[in-house]
């Protein structure tokens, strides 16, 4: 078998232009939907992400605010910054991107971007309602990107067996939920470090959602012939035979496409998916304030 690509560009091109329209209505009532983007420090692939949501804003309409603070910066410093960025009502949206530097704790940070405006979806108000079956909030972008995928490519869950590799607040516990959520309906295992023969755990599963940032670690005697498989992973990995020296990896070797029946490619797969549905928290975020 080979694996049909789960093109996670095309469907985000398919999300963004479902929101044109949105974008127009809150246009109409005199609304600009607004993201504002914080970044602490140089990380050279945080500036790639952070300049891939400012692009993803300017093609949508979206108005985008990018703010910099060295990484020297103190916690108090972002503190100010997002109490500031919460008060300001012209403003739909606040995403402070991770990593932070080690001497911040980007927990207590993230705990005090307004829930309405946590377009990231990792506040504990918009988590927990997602633990409670609540869809209808703030879903963190990366696992329900990966949900959106499945969707549009038609792919069925209900009572399929679902393997996580991966348990982070940000990627695998989420998806985890979103997958055995109602509505969705597969049965879902999550793996972590200490599962023990997490091969043979996933080698079960109808659907694979790997997350576990190490490079190419799922090989095809982890997946069952004819599983979905979807690779979160993004990672450097060296490459001597590149000019740049290095290549981007998933957590998904790609000898997988010979026995998955769909598989998301890295980079154009998962990587699109979570900057749209960053797009549609932001004209979410617009329409509430429009409501309220
Ligand atoms: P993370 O916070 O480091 O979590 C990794 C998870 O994998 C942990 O739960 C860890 O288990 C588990 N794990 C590590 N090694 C394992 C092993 N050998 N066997 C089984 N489980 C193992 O990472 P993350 O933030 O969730 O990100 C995961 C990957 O997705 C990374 O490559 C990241 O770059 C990528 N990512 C991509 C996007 C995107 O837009 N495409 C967005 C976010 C993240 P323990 O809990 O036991 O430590």
């Amino acid at each position: 078998m080979v694996a049909q690509r789960l093109d996670g560009k095309a469907c985000a091109a398919s999300v963004e232009a479902e929101l044109h329209d949105r974008i127009a209505t809150c246009a109409s009532a005199g609304v600009e939907p607004h993201l504002a983007v914080v970044i602490v420090g140089d990380d050279p692939a945080s500036h790639v992400y952070v300049n891939s949501k400012v692009k993803a804003c300017h093609r949508l309409g979206i108005k985008s605010t990018h703010i910099e603070l060295p990484s020297t910066a103190s916690e108090q410093e972002v503190r100010e910054v997002i109490d500031q960025l919460n008060g300001d009502d012209s403003l739909h949206g606040i995403l402070v991107q991770s990593p932070l530097p080690s001497h911040m704790d980007e927990e207590a940070l993230t705990d005090l971007i307004q829930p309405s405006k946590d377009v990231d979806g990792f506040h504990p108000e918009n988590l927990g309602r997602l633990v409670q079956g609540r869809l209808d909030g703030m879903l963190p972008c990366t696992p329900s990107g990966v949900m959106r995928m499945l969707q549009w490519a038609g792919i069925e869950l209900s009572g399929k067996r679902a393997v996580v590799l991966g348990r982070s607040r940000i990627v695998g516990n989420p998806q985890a939920l979103l997958l055995g959520a109602k509505g969705a309906d597969a049965t879902v295992t999550v793996v972590h470090s200490r599962t023990r023969d997490a091969q043979s755990v996933c080698s079960e599963a109808d659907v694979v959602v790997a997350a576990v940032g190490r490079p190419e670690m799922v090989t095809s005697e982890w997946i069952k012939e004819g599983a979905v498989v979807i690779d979160v992973g993004i990672n450097r990995v060296d490459d001597s035979t590149r000019e740049r020296g290095w290549r981007l990896a998933g957590d998904v070797h790609p000898e997988v496409a010979e026995k998955a029946s769909w598989l998301s490619p890295v980079p154009g797969g998962v990587g699109p998916m979570t900057i749209a549905m960053l797009m549609e928290n932001t004209v979410r975020a617009a329409e509430s304030a429009i409501k309220s």
